[in-house]
């Protein structure tokens, strides 16, 4: 299946952008006369100069994969300001994104002193399992409760009321059960948090409209570091559980309570350090005492947005390159 847009940029700007995100996340692209193509987990972009600007056209094996990558360009597109009257040629204006899951509550449980684990219940939770370690939960806005986004003529998502009213926070899969169909995600409890307060008296056959998924990883690096507090304790305990025998290094986590200890399982040889919240203890500084190899290397971090700064300068100027880092902000303070 394909999709295509002609962005009314200029094509050398254009090209430059895709190629230093395609740097960034290590992604394979071949640079042809006039344009390139890149490779995706979801499928292939292929951008071409034409006279009056940059052609971008998508192809994927299905329609979700098509929506996945064709999401991915606009979210790095709008990132960028770029094109924003953007015209995709494959619309089926009306209908629901095709990675729009509507969910029923099973359970939420307090299952260690700072998480709830949710489970949710639904048909189509499959590609959750296999497509990306995230999603997000979508809470419409108090003006548009019982609306739901759908595609508009552009091929675009058309959010009611508007997607900067929309609270659209994001959550790992912890797991799925095929047989039953349920997915398992856990909620670090914190002050003032919606979700939170959400979680605290969510009740069974509640409906949750969920969205994804999202959010790959991709690195070959035999040696890794993940580091990362309570909100990506999910998403190491995801990578740790799919990572090859040959992988080695460190895991740290930071939590709250030495009670949100628990058992990863991994077939590789990362080792995990837990570590708990007080005086002194912070990621940035575990970082710092790291012995990073020269090469074949990957360090991961995830937290709060000013120490995932922090730990992104500090990588770079220990001489890693872009490719060798991915520093993500979970949440901000
Ligand atoms: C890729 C990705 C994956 C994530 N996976 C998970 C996950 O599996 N589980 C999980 O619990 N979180 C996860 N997070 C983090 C989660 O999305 C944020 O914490 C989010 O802000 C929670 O939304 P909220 O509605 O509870 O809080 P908001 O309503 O957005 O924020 C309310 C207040 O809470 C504060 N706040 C937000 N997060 C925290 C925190 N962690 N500690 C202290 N104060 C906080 C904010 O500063 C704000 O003042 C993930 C984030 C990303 C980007």
């Amino acid at each position: 299946m394909q999709t295509t847009t002609l962005l009314d940029v200029s094509p050398v700007l254009g090209l430059q952008l895709i190629k230093d995100r395609a740097l960034e996340r290590s992604l394979l692209f071949e640079e042809r006369a006039g344009g390139l193509i890149l490779d995706l987990p979801f499928g292939q972009i292929c951008a071409t100069e034409e006279k009056s600007g940059l052609r971008l056209t998508l192809y994927a094996d299905d329609q979700m994969k098509l929506h996945l990558l064709q999401e991915a360009v606009d979210h790095r597109l709008d990132e960028a300001a770029l094109a924003p009257q953007r015209q995709w040629s494959l619309t089926r204006p009306g209908i629901a994104p095709p990675n729009l899951t509507f969910t029923t509550v099973e359970s939420c449980d307090r299952i260690y002193p700072s998480y709830y684990r949710v489970r949710l219940s639904g048909l189509a939770l499959e590609r959750f399992s296999r497509d990306g370690l995230h999603f997000r939960l979508l809470f419409p806005p108090e003006s548009h409760l019982g609306q739901w986004p759908f595609l508009a003529e552009s091929g675009r998502v058309e959010w009611p009321g508007g997607i900067s009213h929309w609270h659209r926070p994001v959550y790992t899969t912890r797991s799925v059960d095929l047989e039953r169909g349920t997915l398992d995600f856990d909620v670090f409890a914190h002050d003032g948090g919606r979700v939170t307060n959400w979680c605290s008296t969510l009740r069974q056959g509640a409906e949750v409209a969920i969205m994804g998924p999202g959010g790959e990883w991709l690195t070959s690096a035999r040696w890794i570091a993940l580091l990362g507090d309570e909100t990506a304790l999910p998403a190491i305990a995801r990578v740790l559980q799919d990572l090859p025998p040959e992988s080695e290094g460190i895991a740290t986590i930071l939590t709250s309570d030495a009670g949100d200890k628990q058992e990863l399982p991994t077939k590789s040889n990362v080792s995990v350090q837990w570590l708990v919240r007080g005086d002194g203890i912070c990621l940035v500084q575990e970082l710092k005492r790291l012995r990073i190899p020269d090469k074949d290397r990957f360090v991961w971090f995830a937290g709060e947005r000013s120490e995932v700064n922090q730990a992104r300068e500090m990588l770079v100027s220990l001489g890693l390159r872009k490719e060798e880092v991915r520093a993500a902000s979970y949440w901000t303070r």
